[in-house]
């Protein structure tokens, strides 16, 4: 029995190095996701302010370009209302007709229709082109809507310019309020070319203008391959008309690429703006930091991880090196018994137990008989086998769990009995004298013979006054009185009673 060793202190230390490896790491992945996350939404932040401002001066430039149109249209109307017009000559009158025209940077074709849809003025020629235009959507829409007001048509294949274009077109009115023809302006696609060339929305971004009905006027950067398809039932269209302006995140139908879509109206035209940015592309750089950081990441966690488990390692190493060498530091390494050194712990924890308990204490101290001769007649090695042979029989003799056999010194050793009556450890020492009795030892030639013991057994009840050195001492004068009175015996000595014998 050796004294229940405490919880090594290195093993609480090894504990806060590995808390520590671990709440490290931690910490630093929370850091790093705070920032990455701030990062991204900068990237979102920046995608969302470029876009907002790209809508805002396309919208601006569009506006203005179809307004100039428009005054030109209306100056048109205006102009065929003076009756005195008639009275010019045909070329004048074209001069006058459309003054306003000339201002119109991409204006392509204007005419007048008149309610038949033949070509009654052509800002460009006189006399006139002849061409009828009465098939037109938008003369039959405004022939049947006088308050159609600007009508901006779909995409159409220009007649006379054969290039893609839209038709502004107002309504003119006979003076008793019937129809009187359409006044038309042309803008070319090309425009809208120019207009978004300048304008660099990465490699999968666009920019679309609807009409409100979702007819796609123009698509950047690629064109559409059939003119003005038609997207009023997509969903994403669908919530441009409804929200007006704002911004959502969807695929697109047609690639299912992931884009940002920022949209707006543009001014009180029937035309939808948007600027779609793909969310990859808007990531792409955030991604590659954030692949670069969590990798670096990964590799300080792991090094700050695995530091921690060599930390720990060496001290769990360090510590079991330190638990052997206290426990040799404590054994007999003849016999692999407790040595003095861990007898007299263990005998003063037990006294000063059993004088707690106020509970007796039998202490056994048992010597070889005339060991000497085992060393003289076999040799040194013998004498060890014999020291074993005894060891092991003792160990055999004291049985509970409490008792501590030890190995004092030279063919010396001591029974310690806690919470052993004198019967008790009479009948130990009685077990103790059967069992040695029994020991066979080889020697070289045949076996050692019969081996003996003397034993004193000292009885105390440990109190105030006294120690386990007094114990000690009166077992050791038992064991003389043993061996003074022929050995092979047990003498017994009760504490405060002189020394009594018995065989
Ligand atoms: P007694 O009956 O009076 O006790 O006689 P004894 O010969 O047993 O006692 P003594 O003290 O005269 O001799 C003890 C011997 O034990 C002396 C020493 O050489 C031997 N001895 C002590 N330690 C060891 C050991 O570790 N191994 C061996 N082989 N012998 C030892
Ligand atoms: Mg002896
Ligand atoms: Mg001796």
């Amino acid at each position: 029995m050796g004294k229940p060793t405490p919880p090594p202190r290195r093993s609480r230390s090894a504990r806060a190095w590995i808390l520590l490896g671990i709440l490290a790491p931690l910490g630093m992945v929370a850091v790093c996701t705070v920032m990455l996350l701030e990062l991204r939404q900068d990237a979102w932040d920046k995608a969302e302010q470029t876009s907002r401002n790209l809508l805002q001066v396309i919208e601006r430039d569009i506006d203005r370009n179809v307004e100039i149109i428009d005054l030109a249209l209306k100056s048109v109307v205006e102009n065929l209302r003076h009756t005195d017009l008639g009275e010019l000559t045909p070329k004048y009158r074209q001069r006058v007709l459309f003054d306003r025209s000339v201002n119109a940077k991409d204006l392509g074709v204007m005419l007048v229709l008149d309610e038949n849809g033949d070509v009654a003025h052509d800002a460009a020629q006189f006399p006139p082109r002849r061409m009828n235009y009465a098939d037109r959507y938008y003369f039959q829409a405004h022939r049947t809507d006088p308050g159609l007001g600007l009508h901006i048509s779909r995409p159409l294949k220009s007649r006379l310019l054969s290039a893609p274009i839209v038709v502004l077109s107002r309504r003119i009115d006979k003076p008793d309020g019937s129809f009187g023809g359409v006044v038309l302006g042309s803008l070319s696609l090309s425009y809208f070319d120019r207009l978004f060339d300048r304008i660099s929305l990465g490699k999968a971004g666009t920019i679309n203008l609807f009409l409100s009905d979702g007819t796609r006027l123009v698509r950047h950067p690629v064109p559409d391959p059939e003119l003005g398809p038609n997207f009023g039932a997509v969903p994403n269209f669908r919530r441009f008309l409804r929200e007006g302006s704002g911004r959502f995140v969807a695929r697109t139908t047609s690639d299912h690429i992931e884009r940002l879509y920022t949209f707006t109206k543009v001014d009180a035209l029937p035309l939808i703006l948007n600027v779609a940015l793909s969310t990859q592309e808007i990531e792409a750089e955030w991604r590659v930091k954030a692949l670069v950081i969590g990798l670096l990441l990964l590799a300080l966690c792991g090094l700050t991880i695995g530091l921690s488990l060599l930390v720990d390692w060496e001290l769990r190493r360090r510590t079991a090196a330190e638990a052997e060498l206290a426990q040799l530091s404590r054994t007999d390494a003849l016999t692999g018994l407790p040595n003095r050194r861990a007898f007299e712990d263990t005998f003063e924890r037990v006294w000063a137990e059993a004088r707690r308990r106020g509970s007796p204490l039998p202490l056994l101290v048992v010597d070889a008989d005339h060991f000497k001769r085992y060393n003289d007649r076999h040799g040194h090695a013998v004498g060890d086998r014999v020291l074993q042979a005894l060891a092991q029989a003792l160990s055999g003799a004291a049985r509970r769990p409490g008792d501590l056999v030890a190995r004092i010194g030279g063919e010396e050793f001591a029974i310690l009995l806690p919470d052993t009556d004198a019967e008790g450890a009479a009948c130990v020492a009685e077990r103790v004298h059967e069992a040695v009795a029994r020991l066979v030892v080889e020697a070289k030639k045949g076996t050692v013979g019969r081996i003996r013991v003397s034993i004193g057994l000292g009885f105390g009840l440990p109190r105030a006054g006294s120690g386990p050195a007094d114990l000690y001492r009166l077992a050791d004068a038992a064991l003389y009185e043993a061996k003074a009175a022929g050995r092979d015996r047990t003498c017994y000595a009760l504490m405060d009673r002189m020394p009594g014998q018995a065989a």
